[in-house]
């Protein structure tokens, strides 16, 4: 093994949203920064592509406002089911007013770019496979290159952005909890003649090949570019496994949206993918090592965002090791739960609400006829709220998330 690699103060695992965000930001603050990922950029990655006002506003502070724009801008959400259609604007307040859609095989190459032009160091086909520990202090990444050769990164600070599955974050502690709430979802691509459509949509009313609703919904995000993002994803825990097969019902759901909204092609590269939601996860820190993104499941568990809450945790994760934090044990988690833990723990105790066999058959008819009770619901399913928002919806939300985790046997990142 060669020990001689290079020394680094803060080494991020995981060159996607989360790990690009903390590398531009660590590196824009004058720390040593090196980005490593074991896949060979650009790299396709399982997602919606969707960009919501909350990702916008991280994506305009890391100075990618105008290279958004010229891909694609929406103004809201066009909500679709049981028998209704609704225009929702996306709500403004102190977040932006509209949302993009990149496909992430670019959007992740010109994120770990911004990363590089900030002053990172960026490392591309080397896999994270262990980790060297000297007391409680993560001292070196164990990496494994093309062709098997392995050598060691020494570290001050380790950040952990290596996804949903976290193999590096596992090694270290971490333990994800599957009885909480989680996704399974899936994506695939279409060529489209309303590629251009200024509105996102998404059918709350998603039938599998049976005609049977399912848990979930299914999503169709214009990219500017001929073709759309279509996919569809059903909501699981471990006591109420997804018995659902996804690429069939994203099939499905294509065939009776087809004609609505101008598909022309066949559905191009179908996966799919777990998604961890809500913090359901617990060792997200230690001494001088932190999960970010995915792999913290900062994840929003009633639409399953997450390449928001992996930019804004990315720039929060570089603010404290910025600070110089000497322990980040605490420091990591207690920060987290201060932004996401409320909001978190609503949305996952709603999700699992959602997951009684009756709510969604019975709510759905009642909610859809209501253009009032939609924009609500937009505005809290996408968590537009932030701290600095004083309108009423926002405060409900706030007083909904401070009961929810009072209550809450293992809050979001316990
Ligand atoms: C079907 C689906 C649809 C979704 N739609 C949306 C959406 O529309 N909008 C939205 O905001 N979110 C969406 N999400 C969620 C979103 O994709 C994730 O939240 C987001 O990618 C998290 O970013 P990340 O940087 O934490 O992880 P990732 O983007 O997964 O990046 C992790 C990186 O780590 C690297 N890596 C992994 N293991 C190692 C290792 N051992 N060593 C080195 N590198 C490693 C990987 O190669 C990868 O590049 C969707 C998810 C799914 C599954």
């Amino acid at each position: 093994m060669n020990q001689s690699g290079p020394d680094t103060d803060v080494l991020v695992v995981g060159a996607g949203p989360a790990g690009s965000a903390t590398a531009a930001w660590t590196a824009r603050a004058g720390l040593q920064t090196t980005l490593v990922d074991a896949a060979v950029f650009p790299r396709d990655k399982t997602c919606g592509d969707g960009l919501t006002p909350r990702a916008i506003g991280e994506l305009e502070r890391l100075g990618l406002a105008d290279w958004l724009r010229a891909h694609t801008v929406n103004h809201g959400l066009r909500a679709h089911g049981f028998g209704q259609t609704l225009h929702l604007r996306w709500p403004g307040g102190t977040l932006p007013d509209w949302g993009s859609a990149v496909a992430r095989t670019e959007l992740d190459d010109h994120l770990r770019t911004t990363a590089v032009k900030s002053g990172a160091t960026a490392v591309d086909g080397e896999r994270a496979v262990d980790v060297r520990m000297d007391g409680d202090r993560v001292a070196a990444v164990v990496f494994k290159g093309e062709g098997g050769t392995t050598r060691e990164i020494a570290c001050n600070r380790l950040v952990v952005a290596d996804g949903v599955r976290s193999p590096l974050g596992k090694k270290l502690g971490r333990e994800w909890h599957r009885d909480t709430v989680y996704a399974v979802a899936g994506r695939t691509y279409v060529d489209s003649d309303r590629s251009d459509d200024p509105w996102i949509s998404s059918h709350l009313e998603l039938r599998d090949e049976r005609g049977e609703i399912v848990t979930g919904y299914g999503w169709v995000f214009p990219l500017g570019n001929g073709s759309v993002n279509l996919g569809a994803g059903t909501l699981a825990t471990a006591k109420r496994p997804a018995d659902v097969a996804i690429k069939p019902l994203m099939a499905t759901y294509a065939a009776s949206v087809r004609d609505d909204l101008a598909l022309t092609g066949e559905l191009r590269m179908p996966t799919s993918a777990l998604l961890p939601m809500g913090g359901a996860v617990s060792h997200v820190a230690g001494r001088n090592w932190a999960l970010v993104g995915d792999a913290a499941a900062c994840v929003n568990p009633l639409n399953g965002e997450g390449i928001d809450y992996g930019l804004e945790g990315g720039r929060l994760l570089a603010d404290l090791l910025g600070d110089g934090t000497a322990d980040l044990t605490d420091a990591w988690p207690a920060l987290l739960a201060q932004h996401y833990g409320e909001s978190f723990s609503i949305a996952r105790r709603l999700a699992g609400l959602v997951l009684t066999p009756w709510v969604l058959p019975r709510l759905g008819p009642i909610g859809m006829r209501s253009d009032l009770l939609m924009t609500l619901a937009l505005r809290w399913m996408g968590n537009l709220v932030t701290d600095d928002d004083r309108d009423r919806a926002a405060r409900v939300w706030r007083f909904a998330g401070r009961r929810s985790v009072a209550r809450d046997a293992r809050p979001p990142f316990a």
